[in-house]
């Protein structure tokens, strides 16, 4: 067992000028305090105690004091502090609340006064999400937390910490790469190749799935409702705990994803890079996906933070048509159903497959190729979905279907 610390950073989103003044008052209320405990020369939490407890800052921002002054007069050789300290709050002052449905997702807790607190939505550090994933799971421990402003923008950097089981080393190799699938029908399908290569133990998400479509129906149906009647604080409030329900789903899915994993010996987690989803999808796929909040990103940091606790590594693969590729022959192929994928290839056993565990091989394989994250601009990737287009069977027989239509009329 490894207990990994990070700081985690997060940008206060727009502060109105009311928030401002606020911000600014903690601020100098922590400086004159910080000032007032240094220039007396505190040694002690008690001695800061005596000067801190009558500033008008919030308790928990005293109590960070009390532990960083002492610090401070003993270890720091300057006469005079100068101003740029951020303010500490301790680790129960800050709190973190996560509302998908709202364009901005965090908001964070701050301390004012001693009874007086700030909300604020915050833009966290997106490569940091699966760690607010464990925090607001109550996964991740938080720590002290620091605010500051820089360049008139607002800052809040905060400690967190999770203990992580230690990984076995094995070279890639030897590793055994499970693709994960997020999707429509299923919620999240996985899939692995066994020692022969035949792909294996496929498991599908479908009822969850289901479920949550159920759910994202029901909220979209009651908040229009409800917001017609002008009632936004109780589409507010029934917005949350819809949202939470749909958080439980997710939680109760990638647990058991994280199971599958532990199942395997020497397992990899293959995810789809999301920063690169955009691109590689078509606009209406990619809104599809996006809008209908199938949550990729909430799923991929729920998945990122329990794997690592059990020591699992995950990976990440360029998404370009792994949805649209045949896993067998690698050809484009298409979905008459939701859940069927159709080769076209008259040479490929594959004529229909199960479209979602054809896409988890697909990602599963990339890993395997080689076309990790790292490395996937490579050239053969682009040429072979271009060259597939421009022979899409489907258009070829329909032109063809034409041709002679027309020929039969014309003569
Ligand atoms: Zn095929």
């Amino acid at each position: 067992m490894t207990e990994l610390t990070k700081t985690l950073e997060l940008k206060l989103v727009e502060p109105t000028a009311h928030k401002r003044r606020k911000l600014r008052e903690t601020r100098e209320a922590y400086q004159q305090a910080l000032h007032d405990a240094f220039d007396a020369d505190c040694a002690t939490q008690t001695e800061a105690n005596d000067i801190v407890v009558e500033h008008d800052l919030s308790g928990y921002a005293k109590n960070a004091l009390k532990q960083y002054v002492p610090q401070l007069t003993t270890t720091y050789n300057a006469d005079e502090l100068h101003d740029d300290h951020p303010v500490r709050f301790t680790n129960e002052g800050l709190r973190l609340d996560h509302k998908p449905e709202n364009a901005i997702e965090w908001y964070v807790k701050i301390p004012h006064h001693e009874d007086y607190h700030l909300w604020m939505p915050a833009q966290p550090n997106p490569k940091q999400r699966d760690w607010l994933e464990a925090l607001n799971a109550g996964d991740a421990r938080m720590g002290e937390s620091r605010l500051f402003e820089r360049d008139g923008g607002w800052y809040l950097h905060v400690t967190a910490t999770r203990d992580v089981e230690d990984g076995s080393e094995v070279s890639a190799e030897e590793q055994m790469p499970i693709g994960v699938d997020i999707g429509e029908a299923s919620l999240v399908t996985v899939c692995h190749r066994d020692d022969h290569g035949s792909p294996t133990a496929p498991k599908l998400w479908a009822d969850e799935g289901k479920t949550i479509r159920r759910l994202r129906k029901t909220y979209f149906t009651a908040k229009r409702r409800l917001q017609t009647r002008g009632s936004e604080r109780i589409a507010e409030s029934f917005g949350d705990d819809v949202w939470r329900q749909i958080d439980d789903v997710f939680h109760h899915v990638t647990r058991e994803v994280v199971e599958y994993a532990e199942s395997v010996e020497n397992p990899v987690l293959v995810l789809e890079d999301l920063t690169h989803i955009r691109e590689s999808m078509d606009y209406g796929e990619y809104m599809n996906r996006r809008l209908h909040g199938w949550g990729f990103a909430k799923i991929h940091a729920q998945i990122r933070y329990k794997a690592v606790e059990k020591g699992i590594p995950v990976e990440t693969v360029n998404p370009r048509n792994t949805s649209k590729e045949c896993h067998a022959c690698g050809e484009v192929g298409y979905r008459p159903k939701q859940a069927t994928f159709t080769c076209p290839n008259k040479a490929c056993w594959v004529s229909e497959y199960q479209a979602d565990v054809n896409g988890a091989i697909n990602i599963a394989d990339r890993y395997l190729s080689g076309e990790s994250h790292s490395r996937e601009h490579t050239d053969g990737d682009d040429s072979a979905e271009d060259g597939g287009r421009l022979t899409a069977p489907q258009d070829t027989q329909a032109d063809a279907t034409q041709q002679e239509t027309l020929g039969t009329y014309a003569s």
